[in-house]
């Protein structure tokens, strides 16, 4: 995995949650105004992920403008622009909602706080750390799995 960080502007909500599954840093806040999003990523050495060409010029050598549209069209071209090194193993190491890092938690330490199915037949769990949310791997962490290996593994130069 490469050391990458970024900041997404209020117009790359769904590219940040993707980055975050897919293990990365990612700073999302549409709260932020648009020049303390550029500060922060500057003090914080993060790219700066962004539709307006206004702001990405003037945010310095870390600020990449993203033209494409729709999710695949966004990661290619981040992939084209880039050195993304995406590792599988750190696929869902980060809550998509916050950024907080997840860690791994005991079946006992969540049991009151999922479905009692999912209690009782999860594999695994893990927590995010910030905000408390609770992860654990169904039929839909496997969709997102493939999801992330279409957008990040797969060679798009393949036929
Ligand atoms: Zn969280």
């Amino acid at each position: 995995m490469d050391a990458l960080r970024f900041g997404c502007d209020a117009m790359l909500g769904t590219l940040a949650r993707w980055l975050r599954l897919a293990g990365y840093d990612v700073l999302f806040d549409p709260a932020l105004a648009d020049d303390e999003l550029a500060a922060v990523c500057r003090r914080e050495e993060r790219w700066l992920l962004s539709r307006d060409r206004a702001l990405v010029s003037g945010a310095g050598p870390r600020a990449l403008l993203v033209a494409a549209a729709g999710l695949a069209g966004e990661v290619a071209e981040l992939r084209r622009r880039l050195p993304l090194r995406v590792d599988p193993a750190r696929f869902f190491t980060r809550c998509s909602r916050c950024n907080g890092v997840l860690a791994e938690v005991p079946r006992a330490a969540v049991a009151d706080l999922v479905p009692p199915y999912v209690a009782a037949h999860a594999e695994r769990f893990s927590r995010c750390h910030v905000c408390g949310r609770v992860y654990w791997p169904g039929t839909h962490h496997a969709r997102i799995a493939q999801s992330l290996a279409e957008l990040f593994l797969h060679d798009p130069t393949a036929p």
